[in-house]
């Protein structure tokens, strides 16, 4: 079985307690590989190895690292079949998604942190003609990064390529679920001639890796995606420290579909953004709100389409293999777990609700769970307000603008919300009152990747993403100069 190290200070080490966990391939329900169970004796050498980096990485020019960063974003491409693949085998998503939107994501996001340092200013403030202040922004030192299963590459790039841009080195740990790619990437950044130490990734579970990266105190910046209940512990460790710190977390996102939207383009999206990744992506919009005029029609259409989708081997090359795996066992009972809350609640399968037939021999132990539609619950029970992250949508009608806020409102999570409608006033209005971090109009999961990402509520605390990225890992200094 093929086992991965630990990334530190430039080179691939074992863990120090020599222990290792099982990778399990969620397609098939087998181990294929193993991960180092790292603890708080590879968090306190990969944070050593961070600092000591610090010094020359941090005063290396910036057109310098843009062009390490670049490197590593072409040889990503290059790679790009060989990371799909790991990716959908670690993840069970089908592999052309890995293919045509993890990877590529992935190498974006290198590339965009790049060429955005290239183009940095910073503020300049005249005090009449007493003085001038100018503002710096410095890199803070060692950051600590957190991700999680969903996106395994995508999310991890995404918090690596800022903080390094900016000249700060990283102590990263990757989900122990979907530890694959983060492994591939530092054999990439090593090739890639990476200076040793500015980036280190410890493997392992969240008690033992995450929990004394967020507790050292030679970490004063953290950077976490992940669940809410993570989010809040990670929150109590950095409080009292004063740590800067980045939370991204969960979602229960509304769509918001009005009588007057285009039905075609409606139904469509709506079942992309209800199932794309099995509906383990944090924007995924999980409940749906209909305008009662269209919603028996919205529900039949609905339900059709969902019923084309199709569960297959992710590791299939067919573009109609669009539902693969569920990423693990637990995950599985978590979303059948939700599935059978619904029934207690009064609501109804319309669709989906089951483990569907094996999807052939090689998969007969997979995670595989039918998409599936509900309806007939109250849009305040506990399916309608706790997160599943899973292939599972709940469809409820409204009668009016007013009613649909208040329902889109009615849960701690305040993530990403889409609004169908063809009456422009109407989405400008809903949206300014939706609770949440990101609102699409009549589209979803459009990511301009120099917008503010993140969640208001119990979704998130700051923004990821262009400005607000480069803000977030770096301190701003203000100069003083009498004139
Ligand atoms: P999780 O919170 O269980 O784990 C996320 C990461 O935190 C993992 O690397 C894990 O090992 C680590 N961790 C666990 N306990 C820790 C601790 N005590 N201290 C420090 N680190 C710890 O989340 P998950 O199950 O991997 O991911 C699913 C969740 O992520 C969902 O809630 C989803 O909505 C959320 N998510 C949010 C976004 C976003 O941008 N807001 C994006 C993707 C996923």
């Amino acid at each position: 079985m093929q086992r991965i190290l630990n990334y530190i200070g430039g080179a691939h080490v074992e863990p120090a307690g020599g222990a290792y966990l099982e990778t399990i391939e969620p397609a098939t329900g087998v181990a294929y590989c193993e991960v180092p169970d790292s603890d708080e004796r590879d968090v306190e050498l990969a944070v050593a190895a961070a600092k000591q980096a610090f010094p020359s990485w941090s005063s290396t020019p910036a057109f310098e690292r843009a062009a390490l960063l670049l490197e590593i974003a072409e040889m990503i491409e290059d790679n790009l079949d060989d990371l799909a693949r790991a990716e959908s085998i670690d993840n069970g998503k089908p592999v052309h998604i890995a293919r045509a939107v993890d990877i590529p994501r992935a190498a974006l996001n290198f590339r965009f942190f790049a060429t955005a340092i290239l183009h940095e200013s910073s503020e300049s403030h005249a005090s009449d003609d007493q003085a001038i202040n100018y503002t710096l922004r410095k890199p803070r030192g060692v950051a600590g990064l957190i991700s999680p299963w969903n996106l395994p590459l995508y999310l991890f790039t995404w918090k690596i390529a800022p903080a390094i841009a900016t000249g700060n080195t990283a102590v990263a740990k990757p989900s122990e679920v979907t530890p694959m790619t983060a492994h591939l990437l530092t054999e990439i950044c090593h090739a890639a001639g990476m200076p040793n130490g500015v980036l280190n990734v410890v493997h392992g579970l969240g008690a033992k890796v995450g929990a004394p990266l967020t507790a050292h105190r030679d970490v004063p910046t953290l950077s976490f995606t992940g669940g809410t209940a993570t989010g809040r512990e990670i929150a109590k460790t950095a409080a009292p420290m004063f740590k800067k710190v980045s939370l991204e977390m969960g979602g229960k996102n509304p769509t918001v579909v009005f009588a007057d939207c285009d039905f075609e383009t409606t139904v469509r999206e709506a079942v992309r953004a209800s199932f794309s990744n099995q509906g383990q992506i944090c924007l995924c919009g999980s409940r749906i709100f209909v305008e009662r005029p269209i919603y028996e029609k919205f529900v039949d259409a609905f339900v059709a389409q969902t019923s084309q989708l199709t569960i297959g081997d992710p590791l299939e090359q067919t573009e109609q293999v669009n539902q693969g795996a569920l990423v693990s066992k637990a995950q599985l009972e978590k979303v059948q777990s939700y599935v059978a809350l619904a029934r207690e609640e009064g609501g109804e399968i319309v669709c989906g609700g089951e483990v569907p037939e094996p999807v052939s021999e090689r998969c007969k132990g997979g995670y595989f769970f039918q998409p599936t539609v509900i309806t007939g619950l109250s849009y305040d029970c506990r399916v309608n307000t706790e997160e599943i992250f899973g292939p599972v949508v709940t469809i409820m009608p409204f009668d009016d603008e007013a009613q649909v806020i208040d329902y889109a409102n009615a849960t701690d999570y305040g993530l990403a919300a889409s609004i169908w409608t063809r009456d422009t006033s109407r989405a400008h209005r809903v949206a300014h009152r939706i609770q949440s971090g990101t609102v699409w109009v009549n589209c979803w999961m459009i990511r301009d990747l120099r917008v503010p990402f993140g969640g208001m509520k119990q979704s998130g605390l700051g923004r990821e993403g262009g400005e607000e990225a480069l803000r977030f890992f770096t301190e701003p200094k203000n100069v003083c100069v009498r004139l």
